[in-house]
């Protein structure tokens, strides 16, 4: 997650409210102002991560807020959500043609609003990912974000090739992969690889593996399998 906050500049209380809830339920720190001005201040000392920012408020209107954001020598690529109440279609577009990112017409709701955050963030390259994991006999682990293996919690060093063929057998368990499609994945249409390559690579896999080499399976004329 992110450690700058998200910011709502909006003047009802209560939709502020019901938007805090739920991006902090979300996970994201939340700050918000009734008024442009307070935000104006804000940004001069923090950085937001996202803006939501109401149309219509009672000092400085939303498109001057905007425009003065777009302007901004470090906070022009800021994301902005433009937020408006019904029936202000023409502002709509303004808001869009003057930088803002996203658009959402009052009322929304408030999952709605959690997912154009995300979107956004995940589009401007601020929200990281999940770090996704492979647990192979609860003894061998892979993180494929970081591309280490650790086997019984102590990191083991792979080749590339080496990683590829374990992510490979284990995004499907118990499955048979042939030797070509484990070629094909490795190296796509490169013809000069012979198929025998991947039994090497196997065999060198498996000595790294230790104990955890019991899962990854010969079946006979066709390929390989990991199996629990
Ligand atoms: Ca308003």
């Amino acid at each position: 997650m992110i450690k700058k906050p998200i910011v709502i500049v909006e003047d009802e209380p209560d939709i502020v409210e019901l938007m805090t809830i739920h991006l902090e339920k979300a996970g994201f720190a939340v700050k918000s102002f009734s008024g442009g001005a307070g935000f104006l201040r804000f940004i001069e000392k923090t950085e937001p991560a996202l803006v939501v920012l109401d149309l219509m408020l009672p000092d400085i209107d939303g498109l001057e807020i905007c425009k003065t954001l777009r302007r901004h020598e470090t906070l022009a690529a800021v994301p902005i959500i433009m937020v408006t109440a019904k029936g202000e279609e023409m502002d709509k577009v303004l808001g869009l043609e003057l930088g803002a990112d996203d658009y959402m017409a009052k009322p929304f709701s408030p999952k709605e609003l959690v997912a154009r955050v995300k979107a956004l963030l995940r589009r401007h390259g601020l929200l990281t990912q999940e770090p996704r994991k492979i647990e192979i006999g609860g003894m061998l682990t892979l993180d494929l974000t970081k591309y280490e293996v650790t086997l019984n919690g102590s990191r083991i060093e792979l080749t590339s090739t080496e990683f590829k063929i374990l992510e490979l057998l284990s995004s499907k368990k118990g499955w048979v992969f042939s030797r070509d499609k484990i070629l094909n994945y490795l190296w796509g249409d490169e013809k000069s690889v012979v198929d025998r390559t991947v039994d090497v690579h196997i065999r060198h896999l498996r000595e790294k593996l230790g104990d955890a080499a019991q899962y990854i399976k010969n079946i006979r004329g066709v390929g390989y399998k990991l199996e629990e």
